[in-house]
């Protein structure tokens, strides 16, 4: 009996036994399970879902020491989130940080932005509008064309299609302010067919353009490239003398003070002497000539200081400045006072040296010898001279071909090939 009773107790005690264990098992696997924590924490049953779809097992954990109301489920749904900074997120959060100082703290772009100069936090969200890479470069030049954009759109000229080119003025001028910028790149526009235009000249066109309304946009850009949009003999300056060769020397730009070039006699070939290289390639053009049966001298090559001084002297007692002024040069703004211009077979008007064979030959072929024809006809208003068919000037064979080809004055020339800042490297455009 007492058997029986022991086995049919075992029976009853057995399966509740096991009952308790798989009841207290189960409760503390139900209590040590992520989601229960995660819910004791604070997420709700959305969010458990979302949490275990968006991290690892890992990172599930980390999370059920961080309140729901952290945002850092909010960080994570971002198209901002940077998964590597995961627990960066979780530690600032964790110190009280915000989801929006986070998610731009730790965003590659932002990171790349800020260690950029010219950044400001101000135009966040316009840098982030043009989101790009995280290099360098890139954040360079978004925030450059933020912060620009931002001040050439102050301009009522502002047109975005053409920040390129406000861009290239500015990297030119950097002196100018944006507006004034706008205002270029707009109306430089209206010069686009002049050949000449020089952009550093833009507001002096301009300026001109203004006191002269009947004048065409080429004789605007002729005028002030040449220098005439102020009166002769104003506003002189020393010339730019490492120019060599190349010199201009005119009535608004003057030889040094006591300047002297070395000097070759022309003895043979004529009058006086020139510099030397400027004297070989003379005496090698009076050669030519004369095989090919013209007749060229030397008539006033290399004048001194003292005896241009004299010279001008003689046409103001005889005629008057004005006089003076058209026919002879001021002191230390001759050409003859540089050993590099020659006045050839004559030097007045009533002789017509235009008509004869010699001015003929020398039209077609001074250029080989480096020389041009300095005072062309109905260019009186640029040169400051009249046509003077005999005055050559030497400036070497390259530039007296081009010149002599494109029939320009060399006020214009210099201008344009020679002085121009749009061609600082090869001393003007090749074409
Ligand atoms: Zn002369």
């Amino acid at each position: 009996m007492e058997e029986e009773k022991k086995k049919s107790k075992a029976k009853i005690i057995i399966p509740i036994v096991l009952a308790v264990i798989v009841i207290a098992g189960g409760a503390a696997w139900y209590l040590t399970r992520t989601e229960t924590k995660l819910a004791r924490a604070g997420y709700d049953k959305a969010q458990i879902a979302e949490i275990k779809q968006i991290f690892s097992e890992e990172e599930q954990k980390a999370l059920i020491e961080v309140p729901a109301q952290s945002g850092i489920l909010e960080i994570a749904k971002s198209d901002r989130y940077q998964k590597e900074h995961f627990a960066d997120y979780l530690k600032d959060l964790g110190e009280g940080g915000n989801v929006t100082d986070l998610l731009h703290n730790y965003d590659p772009w932002v990171i790349t932005l800020r260690a950029t100069d010219g950044y400001t936090e101000d135009n966040l969200d316009l840098y982030l509008y043009h989101r790009q890479d995280g290099t360098a470069e890139d954040a360079a030049y978004t925030v450059n064309y933020i912060n620009m954009s931002l001040l050439y759109s102050k301009s009522p000229d502002y047109d975005g299609k053409r920040f390129e080119d406000y861009e290239k003025y500015r990297a030119k001028r950097p002196d100018k302010t944006p507006e004034e910028i706008v205002a270029h790149v707009e109306h430089a526009k209206d010069y686009a067919n002049e050949k000449y235009f020089i952009d550093e000249y833009f507001e002096k066109y301009e300026a001109y353009r203004a006191k002269n309304p009947d004048k065409s946009l080429e004789e605007v850009v002729r005028a002030v490239n040449a220098g005439i949009d102020k009166p002769f003999y104003t506003e002189m300056v020393t010339t730019d003398m490492s120019k060599g060769y190349l010199m201009i020397v005119n009535k608004y730009n003057k030889l040094p003070e006591g300047y002297s070039p070395k000097l070759e006699s022309l003895s043979g070939y004529g009058n006086g002497s020139m510099e030397p290289t400027a004297a070989a390639a003379f005496r090698k053009m009076v050669d030519a000539g004369k095989e090919a049966g013209v007749k060229l001298r030397s008539l006033s090559p290399y004048r001194s200081h003292s005896l241009q001084t004299w010279q001008y002297q003689f046409w103001v007692d005889a005629h008057g400045q004005e006089m003076a002024d058209r026919e002879s040069a001021r002191p230390g703004s001759s050409e003859h006072e540089t050993g590099l211009a020659v006045d050839i077979n004559t030097a007045v008007e009533e002789s017509h040296f235009e008509r004869t064979p010699e001015y003929a030959w020398l039209i077609e072929n001074c250029w080989k010898y480096g020389f041009i024809l300095r005072y062309l006809p109905d260019s009186e208003y640029i040169t400051g001279y009249v046509y003077e068919p005999w005055h050559y000037r030497y400036v070497g064979v390259v530039h007296a071909e081009k010149i002599m080809k494109l029939g320009i004055t060399y006020e214009e020339y210099y201008a344009y090939y020679i002085n121009n800042p749009d061609y600082p490297e090869t001393g003007g455009p090749t074409e």
